[in-house]
């Protein structure tokens, strides 16, 4: 297949993600920040995820990758336009239901409810979900070793070291009511982990 096609749908992913997240970005902005945790790891994983998205970008308009082009397979394309569909579906709905509760770091905001409904019903990280999935639709779509697994490697590292950051965040504000939500529902998965 034409890799043209890989580039055109990395472009519309990404502006489709940032049509979701800017809103929120804007919003969240105007509620204040009851406790922040926001400690120089969460600095430095912020940076890691800048540099997911640019990484991938830099692939579509310069051939500074170009050593790791390989050919793009019909059988991957479509496996990771599913993918990146079905996460960026994800990303919306969780934004969607987290509403001024959501913050791009560990933060608790001002009157922060615990949102356990919508996405949020079986899995505690919805939004992380997504970002895997939509990471892996990437890999799957970009014929390039460099540029395709980028993000698979950033949420990777950034799942590895936050989300028990994030959980002991969430029960030290909500107590008993994060212990049972934590009882009931998985991580990422839906009834597996
Ligand atoms: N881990 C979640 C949210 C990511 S955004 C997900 O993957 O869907 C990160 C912020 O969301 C955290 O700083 C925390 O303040 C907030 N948060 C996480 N889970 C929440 C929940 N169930 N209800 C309300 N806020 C939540």
């Amino acid at each position: 297949m034409n890799p043209w096609i890989a580039k055109v749908i990395v472009v519309v992913g990404t502006l489709t993600m940032i049509a979701i997240r800017a809103p929120h970005g804007r919003r969240s902005r105007s509620v204040k920040v009851a406790r922040s945790r926001k400690t120089s790891l969460e600095t430095g994983l912020l940076v890691l995820a800048w540099v997911g998205f640019f990484v991938p970008l830099i692939w579509v308009v310069s051939p500074a990758f170009s050593f790791a082009d390989y050919p793009l397979g019909t059988g991957p394309f479509i496996g990771g336009v599913m993918c990146l569909a079905i996460g960026l579906w994800l990303f919306y709905r969780s934004h969607a239901d987290l509403g001024t509760n959501w913050s791009i770091t560990l933060e608790v905001r001002d009157q922060h409810r615990l949102i356990t409904r919508g996405v949020y019903r079986h899995i505690r990280h919805p939004m992380y979900s997504a970002l895997v999935l939509y990471s892996i639709g990437q890999a799957l779509v970009t014929p390039n070793w460099v540029a395709g697994p980028a993000n698979v490697i950033v949420f990777a590292i950034l799942l590895a070291l936050r989300v028990r950051a994030e959980e002991r965040m969430m029960g030290e504000t909500f107590g008993d009511e994060y212990a049972e939500y934590s009882a009931r529902t998985k991580r990422l998965v839906p009834g597996v982990w």
